[in-house]
């Protein structure tokens, strides 16, 4: 399950940010590799692209937070990665279905 977190800036440009496995140190009992492992396997799974039509029916611009410390909207409006990951609203994650399902 790819962690993807919709959000909208104050300009009124949607954004969703794909948050790796690897910037979740939170997750338990996962070792970093192991996270880079899961990384890869959902990249290879197309969860990506799952990520990416969501993104489109939201008319959201797709950004992959990779190592991004932040990322500046075109307005002028800063979101700070770490804290992007670290707050709760990421729980409003989509499962993404796999894409022969879409
Ligand atoms: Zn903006």
């Amino acid at each position: 399950m790819a962690t993807g977190c919709l959000k909208k800036c104050k300009c009124g440009k949607y954004y969703q940010f794909f948050i790796p496995k690897q910037r979740q140190e939170d997750i338990s009992g996962m070792s970093k590799d192991e996270r880079r492992e899961l990384d890869f396997s959902e990249k290879m799974d197309g969860e990506l692209e799952g990520l990416e039509i969501f993104a489109r029916i939201f008319d959201a611009k797709f950004v992959d937070v990779g190592n991004l410390e932040a990322f500046q909207c075109p307005c002028g409006r800063v979101f700070d990665i770490d804290a992007l990951i670290n707050e709760p609203q990421r729980t409003t994650s989509v499962v993404i279905p796999k894409k022969e399902a879409l």
